[in-house]
């Protein structure tokens, strides 16, 4: 890269001694999942999809078997949850450790893989031998002590941009894995804060164009979250296509049986058969644009 500004508040300086490791200087690196799934292999396009939250384990076996139908290999298997407000509904709690036998069952039943979202050092021998890849959710994306202990586990890191971050910071964070020795590091843009066009409501903005700018910055791979990014479920189809169609190496997708009783966040999933629908509607554009979606 020859310019001396690759990206606008990167410099080509900071890609040498502030996130060498994460920086494009490298050669783009590929993180395999198993034998048919792996994010940055130009070809590839995982799809990482599931409830909110495993509220029970019914619920999350109903949304293996989407999965597995529409031949998807990565379940959203959230357990523990940051929520913004410290009170839950009254038909759900997170589950906690307890959604740890639901996770091992899910393994035994099912052909996925498991993302989880962990948020607390003691919870990593926990989740051992249920998670395949560690989500460090966007409100811990800078809490370098949980980034560098996830690093340990020699598992890929899941490790989505904080809603005010910088694609600089959120390059920062991942060096604190890379340097711990973990380079399995996936990054997601899951919508920032901005000022709205039209309604405050619609709470995050997608930032299509950091997909390519974390491209041209980075050697990691780079998914997109649009259901966390528009909070609402009509909007998470086109903003799915949009993220392909701009490079996305993978999409982090909501989908629920029952979207409007959802426990939490009920207005950003769509329900099953939208989500079979979007998946058909997604491999139809990765034909054209010679992907495909895992
Ligand atoms: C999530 O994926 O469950 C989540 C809480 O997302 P984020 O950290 O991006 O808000
Ligand atoms: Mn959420």
């Amino acid at each position: 890269m020859d310019n001396k500004f690759p990206g606008k508040d990167i410099t080509k300086e900071d890609l040498k001694t502030k996130f060498p490791l994460a920086s494009s200087n490298n050669k783009k690196k590929i993180i395999k999942i198993d034998e048919t799934v792996s994010f940055g292999d130009n070809h590839s396009v995982p799809i990482i999809a599931g409830p909110n939250g495993v509220e029970n384990k019914d619920l999350i076996f109903r949304c293996c078997e989407i999965l597995e139908k529409n031949k998807i290999k990565l379940l959203r298997g959230n357990i523990y949850k940051p929520l913004t407000f410290p009170y839950r509904s009254k038909n759900y709690f997170d589950l906690g450790d307890e959604g740890i036998k639901i996770l091992e069952s899910v393994k035994k039943n099912f052909n996925v893989k498991i993302v989880t979202e962990i948020m607390e050092e003691s919870k990593f021998d926990l989740l051992k031998d249920v998670v395949d890849v560690i989500q460090i959710g966007a409100r811990n994306m800078q809490n370098f002590p949980l980034i560098s202990r996830a690093a340990e586990e020699k598992k890929p890191i899941l490790l989505k941009r904080h809603f005010g971050c910088s694609i600089r910071d959120l390059l920062g964070s991942a060096e604190y894995a890379m340097i711990k020795n973990n380079h399995d590091v996936i990054l997601c843009e899951r919508g920032v804060s901005a000022p709205h066009t039209h309604r405050s409501s619609s709470r995050f903005l997608l930032d299509i164009q950091s997909i390519p700018a974390i491209k041209d910055n980075s050697c990691l791979p780079i998914i997109s979250d649009p259901s966390h990014a528009s909070f609402w479920h009509k909007w998470v189809e086109p903003l799915s296509m949009g993220s392909l169609a701009a490079g996305a190496e993978g999409l982090m997708i909501e989908f629920h049986p029952d979207p409007r009783n959802a426990a939490v966040d009920p207005l950003q999933a769509i329900n099953f058969d939208e989500f079979s629908n979007l998946v058909s509607k997604l491999r139809n554009l990765s034909n054209v644009l010679n992907k495909k979606i895992v």
